[in-house]
């Protein structure tokens, strides 16, 4: 069924920037090449087992899920896999990654799993290396799926958002229970020998409502080998939860300081986390691959159940639509995405941002903050960050508390 753009008012991705007013042909003629795409976010189920009240894909702007196969089937699967494995081939791209997402992945059941984890593999590995991952709400991990991951090397990311109280304020199911002790329980099956290896680590979104030491250490304690702190999406037009747009406040940044805080300064390395380490590696001249942070161009494709190609799913969190791509009537649809202004807004760095940005003294770090956190209703995509305050005063924290580390011993 076709879908229906849902009206909010709202200017559709064709009127605002960088539809309208990034120059492409200009930045052609002056000898930029858009980076074919490395990671494929591939949703094979569409809907999800549980209701948290903050998702972007069931609760926010864009309601297309309703209009997508629950199932992506195996043949929409196949032909996924040879519209990359032509991508990858065209542009000798020696590595990729594929993310197996939802809704709630593991929705398709065993044997499907099965399938396109095995799929993945034999068409891919021939002519490039193939990291596979799947982001579960872990409500499902059970030993049979851990098997088929083990099986296929297929990394297991677990949404949770700290302890059991923490959790289950937002992350409960249609009846309201809370999913905690489930997520817990399929965690626990991670942690058998056998299948440690593939704990690829927590992704926890912030509500500055949960303690930040209580929460981080809940997290730590399921051992993760690394956690992902996610602010929570928002915009200029439909700003975050407690935060006002533009406000002087920075309560984001004054918990995550917290956690950084307690993690930094603790004795004994606990588990990496992603945020702080990409900061630090900013800091410190490097080079991180981030949509969150730095200038790194952003190569991410998603294919959503029915195969079509779209955008990062977390634009849907901005408005209806906002996802979409042109679907070609003939050609690779990756290789013609990087025509698009909304893939080449992503992957040119300081050119993409905004007045402010390009004069702030922390941009190389912050990079103007997540591209979906740019949005507004008036102008599109060209805004500092809806975050703007937590995030000059997060780096800013960790700056003075990484150069404090670095100062040679009685140097003060
Ligand atoms: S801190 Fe604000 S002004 Fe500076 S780069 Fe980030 S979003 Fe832009």
């Amino acid at each position: 069924m076709e879908s229906t753009p849902v009206s909010l008012g709202l200017p559709s991705i064709r009127e605002s920037w960088p539809a309208a007013g990034l120059d492409v042909d200009g930045l052609r003629h002056r000898g930029w090449e858009p980076l074919p795409f490395t990671e494929f976010v591939i949703k094979i189920h569409s809907r999800c087992n549980l209701a948290c009240d903050y998702c972007y894909v069931y609760e926010m702007a864009d309601q297309s899920w309703r209009d997508q196969p629950k199932t992506m089937s195996r043949k929409v699967f196949d032909e996924a896999l040879g519209m990359i494995a032509d991508h990858v081939r065209r542009f000798r791209t020696p590595a990729v990654t594929l993310v197996f997402h939802g809704g709630e992945p593991l929705l398709v059941g065993h044997r499907d799993l099965e399938y396109f984890a095995r799929a993945a593999r034999e068409i891919l590995e021939p002519i490039t290396t193939v990291r596979l991952g799947v982001q579960t709400n872990g409500v499902l991990l059970d030993p049979e799926f851990l098997r088929i991951c083990a099986r296929w090397n297929v990394y297991v990311g677990v949404s949770l958002d700290g302890d059991e109280t923490g959790n289950d304020r937002h992350r409960r199911d249609r009846r309201g229970i809370g999913s905690y002790a489930r997520v817990a329980a399929g965690i626990a099956h991670l942690h058998a020998d056998e299948h440690r290896r593939l704990f690829a680590g927590l992704l926890c979104t912030i509500d500055v409502a949960n303690d930040p030491v209580r929460t981080y250490e809940a997290l730590v304690e399921l051992r993760p080998p690394a956690i992902d702190f996610l602010l929570p999406h928002g915009n200029w037009t439909t700003p975050p939860p407690a935060k006002a747009a533009g406000s002087a406040g920075t309560p984001y940044a004054d918990w995550l300081i917290t956690v950084f805080d307690r993690w930094f300064l603790s004795t004994e390395p606990e588990t990496r986390v992603r945020i702080f380490d990409d900061i630090i590696d900013l800091l410190l001249g490097g080079s991180v691959s981030s949509e969150t942070f730095g200038l790194a161009p952003v190569r991410l494709a998603v294919i959503e159940t029915d195969g079509t190609l779209e955008q990062v799913d977390e634009l849907k969190s901005a408005f209806a639509g906002a996802t979409r791509l042109p679907v070609p009537e003939a050609g690779n649809p990756l290789d013609l995405a990087l025509r698009e202004p909304a893939i080449i807004a992503r992957q040119i760095g300081a050119a993409a941002l905004s007045d402010a940005c390009l004069e702030c003294p922390v941009q190389i770090v912050c990079g103007g903050g997540h591209y979906v956190h740019r949005y507004s209703a008036g102008n599109g995509f060209r805004n500092r960050s809806v975050y703007c305050a937590d995030l000059i005063t997060l780096i800013r924290h960790i700056e003075a508390r990484v150069r404090a580390a670095l100062r040679p011993a009685g140097d003060h």
